[in-house]
Parts: C-alpha cells; structure tokens; sequence
C-alpha cells in the first residue's frame, strides 16, 4: 500500500510563509508512487498551487453554498480543485463537533467523492482505563462513518500525544492499529508528535500505512526529510 505523508499546519504560518513553504516543496519533492504526500494548510492558503503534492481542507460544513457564514462549502473548494477534507481532528472535537456533526459532514464530502483523513483518538484519562476503554472510544468515534468507503483514511491520533513532543509507544500504536485493521483494509496513519527521528519507527510498525505531521511539518526542510524517510521506509 502506498505511504500517506499528510501535514497538518492548523491555523499556523502567514501566505508569504506558506509560498515559500510549497515553492520549495513544489521544486524539491520528487513525487513518486509509493507515496502520496497531503497537505492541509489554513484556508486561506488553499488557492496556492500544488504541483507535486495534494491539498486538503482541514475542516468544511457539509453544504454546497448558501447562508453559512464563516464556513468553507463544497463549491468554493470543488472551485479551487480541492477534494481531500481532514474531519474529526481532536481540536474541533473540542470545539463542539459531536460525532452527528461529524457523520453529517462526512456522509456531505463521501457523497461529494472527497478523499477524507478522518481523525479519531482518545484522551490520557481513557488511555489511563486500558486497552478495552480505548477500543470503546474509538468504536464511538467510528459510529456511522462508513469504513467500506474508499476514498476513507483513518488518522489514529492520541489526544495526549498531539503537540506534546512525545508520540505514542511503538507497542501502543501497534496494538491500536491492529484493532483498526479488523475494521478496514484502507489505510490507518498515526499521528501525535511524530518528526523526524521517530517517523522510521512509527512507519515500520504493523497496520501503520503513513503519518499525520503538525509541528514538526512546520519547516519544509523537515517535511522534505520525512517524505525521504518515508520513501526508503
Ligand atoms: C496533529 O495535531 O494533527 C498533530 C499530529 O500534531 P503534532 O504532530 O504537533 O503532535
């Protein structure tokens, strides 16, 4: 199966930054089949071209057009060539989206035929409860998401590992992954604090097909190292 290497930039870097970012990555990254390098950057920078790489919308409410204000719809990104989504994040979990919001939204971008990295993880107090409690949250966060749909890739990504410089365990991600690969054959990325020196690790664990990146994507020349991790992984 083909590596994912997906970047996710929040709500980080200017325009400018962001140019220079895909300058750079458009005319140093060579493409090839074996891998399939995403980025989701801020909405704003979703026009900037893409040569080599995709671009995805970290977020968009599940409606064509119409009167919702401050959302990303469908036609705005279908008229920007885009059609990767990131859904179920932690950080807008947070934010309020419940799992009906969710399954609303992902059923809205699945019908659209988006490639969808739908997010799910659980939190340390779940983690702290052991392996039956995890698995728990995670089915939760799975319910009414169709895990038959190919344009799917799920992004296991521990709440506690996300932004703390620490990722998860090789044991733990592989115990998890495993338990997502009963539920599906598409293909499962970890993300929490990978970066450069663990990513070799992480892509060589069982049932872990690629990677969701934040901070440390932040750096081109980082991003450049790992896509050059992954290709030799
Ligand atoms: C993320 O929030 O999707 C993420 C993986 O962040 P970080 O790599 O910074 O832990």
């Amino acid at each position: 199966m083909k590596r994912i290497i997906a970047a996710n930039f929040k709500s980080n870097l200017s325009i400018q930054e962001i140019q220079q970012y895909f300058k750079t990555l458009n005319s140093s990254f060579n493409p090839s089949k074996d891998i399939e390098a995403i980025i989701f950057p801020p909405a704003f920078a979703l026009n900037l071209e893409a040569i080599n790489f995709n671009l995805g919308a970290q977020n968009a409410y599940g409606a064509k057009n119409g009167a919702f204000t401050g959302e990303l719809t469908l036609d705005g990104l279908v008229s920007l060539g885009i059609n990767y989504i990131m859904l179920g994040h932690s950080e807008r979990r947070a934010m309020g989206e419940d799992q009906k919001l969710l399954t609303d939204k992902f059923n809205f971008y699945k019908d659209a035929g988006f490639k969808i990295v739908y997010c799910i993880g659980e939190d340390l107090n779940t983690r702290q409860k052991g392996q039956d409690n995890i698995e728990y949250m995670l089915s939760c966060q799975l319910e009414g998401i169709d895990l038959d749909y190919n344009g799917l890739t799920i992004a296991y990504e521990p709440i506690w590992a996300i932004g703390s410089g620490v990722s998860a365990k090789a044991s733990d991600i592989e115990s998890i992954h495993h338990f997502l690969r009963q539920k599906t054959n598409l293909a499962l990325l970890y993300g929490g604090s990978v970066n450069d020196s663990n990513l070799k690790e992480i892509l060589n664990i069982p049932d872990v097909n690629g990677a969701l990146i934040g901070s440390a994507a932040l750096k081109v020349e980082n991003f450049l190292k790992m896509l050059e991790i992954a290709k030799e992984a």
